[in-house]
C-alpha cells in the first residue's frame, strides 16, 4: 500500500445560479469528467473526489467545514467553471484550515470558433471566474497555490501531484511525534529552537525520552531476533566474509548494530514516533543496559524505512526528513539526511563533502551499500562499531533545512549537483559530494547568509517547488537558492523578507 492510499483531495467547482438548470447540470457533468480523466491520467499520487459544485455561501462554507473534518481530506481544489461571484467564498475561506489549489483551467481546450454563440461562452467562462476567485483569495491573504493550464496536459498535472505530496507530508507533519533520545548536543545554536513555535507552525510536537526509557526496551531485546536481524544484514549487503565469523569482536559489533536498531524501533513503535533523534554523549549507564556507541547503523536504516532523524539532538532536521521522506515515496532516487563536513577547492568543481559520522540513508546510495565495521573515536563510548558504507548517486537534487531566526522560521533551499567523489580509504562512512548551485561561491556564501545548518535533509527527487508548496502551507519564510541566484540580489531579499515578517506578525 501506498503512503497516499490513505488520503483524498476534495475537488469543488465554483458556479451560480444565474444561468439557469441546465448549465448547472452541465456544470456538474463536466466537473465529473475532469476529476475522472484526473484520476485516471496515472499522474497524481493522491485520489480527488468531485465534491459537487456550490452555488451559494452557505454550500461554500458547509463544504469548507466538512473539508476541514474529513481526516482523509488533505487538500482541496477549487475551480469556476463559470463566474462565481466571489463574495459568497468569504465565510468557506474563512474557515477552511486545509491546503488550497486554485486550478485555473477550462473544460474545452480550445474556443468552438464556428459555433460559439452567448450560451457557450456564458457557461465557459473561467477566464472570467477565477480571476474573481483570485481576487478575493488575495484580498483575504489566502494561502495557496496557482495552477495555470489545461487540465489534461502533463505540466499542469505534475504541479498538481506536487502540491498532493506536499499536502500528504503536511497531513502526515500534523501529528507527527519526534522523539529525542538525549538533549541537544551541548552549546550548538542551529539545532536548537523554539518547539513550541515549531509545533503551532509546522504541526510536530517534540518530546524527550531519557536514554534510560531506551535502554529499558533495549534489556527486552531477544538474542534469536538479534541473530534473524543480524542474517538480513549479512543477505542484503556486501561484506567481507570473515564479519559472519562469530567468534569475533567485529561479528559481535554487528550483533549489538542490530540489537540496538530493534530497542529503537521497539520503542519509537511504542510510542507512536515518527522521527528521533540521537546524542553520542547520551547511550545509557556502564553499569546497565546500554549502547557501545551511536546507534549509526540503526539510524541509517530506520531513515530508509521513513522514520525522521536528526543527529546530535537535531529535532528540526528529525522532523524535516520525515517529511522529504513522505514527500518522495514512490519516486526512483532517495532522499537523506546529510551534514556539510569538508571542503574541497577545485575551480569551478569546488564541492562540499556530505557526511556524517555514520548516518545517511542508504536510499541515496549509488550501489549496494557494504557492511563494514570500523573505530569510531567519537562520543562518550569510543568504539569499533558497524555502518553502512557507500558513496551517493551522481545527479542533480536539492536539499532544504528550517532554521528558528528568533522571531520565526526561515525554509533555505539549495539545488545542488551531486559529482563523483575520489575513494576514501581512510574514511570509511556514507557519503556524498555536491556543487551547491549556481556554483560552490554563491551557493555556500548564500547559505550562510542565510543562517542555514550544517545539517540538510536533500532528495535527488524533490525540487524547489515542492518546498514554495510547503512554505505555502506552513505559512513560513523560503528562500532558495539555485541557478539564478547572486550575492547582491539574495542580500536584498533577505533584508525584505526582515521587513515584511516584522511587520507581517500573524506570520511570526
Ligand atoms: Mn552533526
Amino acid at each position: 500500500m501506498s503512503t497516499f492510499d490513505q488520503y483524498e483531495v476534495w475537488f469543488v467547482t465554483g458556479a451560480q445560479l444565474l444561468y439557469g438548470g441546465d448549465a448547472v447540470i452541465a456544470v456538474d457533468a463536466h466537473s465529473n469528467e475532469m476529476v475522472k480523466g484526473l484520476n485516471e491520467s496515472g499522474k497524481l499520487p493522491v485520489k480527488v473526489v468531485y465534491k459537487g459544485t456550490v452555488n451559494s455561501s452557505k454550500e461554500v462554507l458547509d463544504t469548507f467545514k466538512a473539508a476541514n473534518n474529513d481526516e482523509k481530506c488533505i487538500g482541496v481544489i477549487t475551480w469556476m467553471h463559470t463566474f462565481s461571484p466571489a463574495k459568497m467564498w468569504i465565510h468557506g475561506l474563512q474557515q477552511l484550515k486545509k491546503p488550497l489549489l486554485h486550478l485555473h483551467t477550462q473544460f474545452n481546450k480550445e474556443i468552438p470558433w464556428d459555433t460559439m454563440d452567448m450560451d457557450f461562452m456564458n457557461l465557459n467562462q473561467s477566464a472570467h471566474g477565477d480571476r474573481e476567485f483570485g481576487h478575493i483569495c488575495t484580498r483575504m491573504r489566502i494561502r495557496r497555490k496557482v495552477v495555470v493550464g489545461y487540465w489534461k496536459d502533463e505540466e499542469t498535472q505534475r504541479k498538481i501531484a506536487v502540491w498532493m505530496r506536499v499536502c500528504a507530508a503536511w497531513a502526515d507533519a500534523q501529528d507527527m511525534l519526534i522523539i529525542r533520545f538525549g538533549d541537544q548536543m551541548n552549546n550548538v545554536a542551529v539545532t536548537d529552537g523554539d518547539k513550541v513555535e515549531a509545533e503551532q507552525r509546522m504541526g510536530y510536537h517534540v518530546d524527550y525520552c531519557p536514554a534510560s526509557e531506551l535502554m529499558a526496551y533495549h534489556s527486552q531485546v531477544k538474542d534469536a531476533d538479534v541473530d534473524a536481524l543480524v542474517a538480513t544484514y549479512f543477505q542484503e549487503y556486501d561484506h567481507d566474509v570473515e564479519l559472519e565469523d562469530k567468534s569475533t569482536e567485529a561479528y559481535q559489533k554487528v550483533w549489538n548494530s542490530a540489537k540496538a536498531e530493534l530497542a529503537l524501533r521497539a520503542i519509537l513503535k511504542a510510542k507512536g514516533a515518527k522521527g528521533f533523534t540521537t546524542n553520542f554523549d547520551d547511550l545509557g549507564q556502564d553499569d546497565g543496559s546500554h549502547f557501545d556507541q551511536i546507534p549509526g547503523l540503526a539510524s541509517q536504516r530506520l531513515m530508509a524505512e521513513g522514520y525522521g532523524f536528526g543527529a546530535e539532538g537535531d529535532w528540526k532536521s528529525a522532523a524535516l526528513y520525515r517529511t522529504v521522506w513522505v514527500m518522495n515515496q514512490g519516486l526512483p532516487n532517495g532522499c537523506s539526511f546529510l551534514e556539510d563536513y569538508t571542503l574541497n577547492f577545485d575551480g569551478d568543481r569546488s564541492a562540499i563533502l556530505q557526511a556524517h559520522m555514520l548516518e545517511v540513508c542508504p536510499l541515496i546510495a549509488a550501489k549496494k551499500p557494504r557492511l563494514e565495521v570500523h573505530f569510531l573515536g567519537i562520543g562518550i563510548r569510543k568504539s569499533q562499531t558497524a555502518r553502512l558504507v557507500f558513496t551517493s548517486k551522481v545527479g542533480t537534487g536539492c536539499t532544504a533545512t528550517v532554521v528558528d531566526l528568533g522571531n520565526r522560521f526561515r525554509l533555505i533551499v539549495n539545488d545542488v549537483e551531486c559529482i563523483e567523489p575520489k575513494p576514501l580509504p581512510k574514511l570509511p562512512v556514507a557519503s556524498a559530494l555536491w556543487i551547491p548551485q549556481p556554483n560552490f561561491e554563491v551557493g555556500a556564501g548564500a547559505w550562510i547568509l542565510a543562517g542555514g545548518t550544517h545539517h540538510s535533509c536533500f532528495s535527488y527527487d524533490l525540487s524547489a517547488e515542492y518546498w514554495e508548496d510547503y512554505a505555502e502551507i506552513a505559512g513560513i519564510e523560503m528562500v532558495h537558492i539555485g541557478k539564478g541566484t547572486t550575492i547582491e540580489d539574495f542580500k536584498k531579499e533577505l533584508r525584505t523578507n526582515e521587513v515584511y515578517y516584522m511587520l507581517n506578525k500573524a506570520l511570526c
